[in-house]
């Protein structure tokens, strides 16, 4: 089976992964997260082409059928399914235009890869769910209670991680690992699934057309912002 995209892009996704670990280190929070708490595991889980490839490419051809049979065997019919990206949502938001509506709902039920309380794909998780934490339980709550700032770090990475696979696309993870596993391409325009199974699943990503930090973040994300442009400005004079 092929690789699902290589290159440079996928480097940077990787120390993209590592500086977020670093800056939450920096973060005074106190997240209840522990092993094989899995409330926030749910089927809703969205990630870019690009993570998609490299989760992939983190198994074995074993690993990969396994993958592709435990997906279509808990498919989640009911899964979100989003109708826009963080910067396109960024981007609606700065021409005043409608924000579509989109249904998301933990009870749509869990994440086909969680086994008995545990990811099968830890180490290469997409960004959607290490950036998963809350202070207080989810299960109890019924909600994660996650601080101001760690949102807006999420939101600031999720745009990064959108904007380094600018010509890609993103959607709900069962959908886009099935997709990858098909073997269909379809490039950067999804207007080629016309009339197949695929049409309406994914969305295009986008470059970043702002970075939604609020004013009371920015002085202390300045450096990380930095750090962050360095990476994608780095990937372009490299080529
Ligand atoms: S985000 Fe919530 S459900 Fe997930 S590990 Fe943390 S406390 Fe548990
Ligand atoms: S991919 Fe792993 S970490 Fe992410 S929701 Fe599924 S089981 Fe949880």
């Amino acid at each position: 089976m092929n690789s699902h995209g290589v290159g440079p892009d996928r480097d940077v996704l990787k120390k993209i992964y590592s500086l977020y670990d670093r800056a939450m280190g920096d973060v005074d929070v106190a997240p209840v997260c522990r092993k094989k708490c899995s409330t926030c595991c749910t089927c809703n889980v969205t990630l870019t082409r690009l993570e998609a490839g490299l989760l992939m490419d983190s198994l074995g051809m074993e690993g990969k059928k396994d993958l592709g049979d435990r997906i279509q065997q808990r498919f989640p019919e009911k899964r979100y399914i989003p109708r826009m990206t963080t910067n396109g949502f960024a981007r609606l938001c700065m021409e005043d235009r409608e924000i579509p509506e989109e249904e998301n709902d933990p009870a749509f039920g869990a994440c086909p890869l969680l086994e008995d309380g545990l990811c099968m794909v830890y180490e290469a998780r997409p960004f959607g769910c290490r950036a998963l934490l809350s202070e207080t339980r989810c299960g109890r709550e019924g909600f994660a209670r996650v601080p101001p700032l760690v949102l807006t770090l999420n939101t600031l990475f999720l745009q990064t991680i959108e904007h380094l696979d600018q010509n890609g696309f993103s959607g709900n993870l069962s959908d886009m690992a099935l997709f990858l596993l098909s073997g269909r391409s379809f490039g950067s325009n999804t207007g080629n699934l016309h009339g197949t199974c695929w049409e309406g699943l994914f969305v295009h990503n986008e470059q970043i057309p702002m970075l939604m930090v609020p004013p009371k973040h920015q002085r202390r994300l300045k450096d990380l912002m930095e750090d962050l442009k360095g990476l994608l400005t780095g990937l372009t004079s490299s080529g």
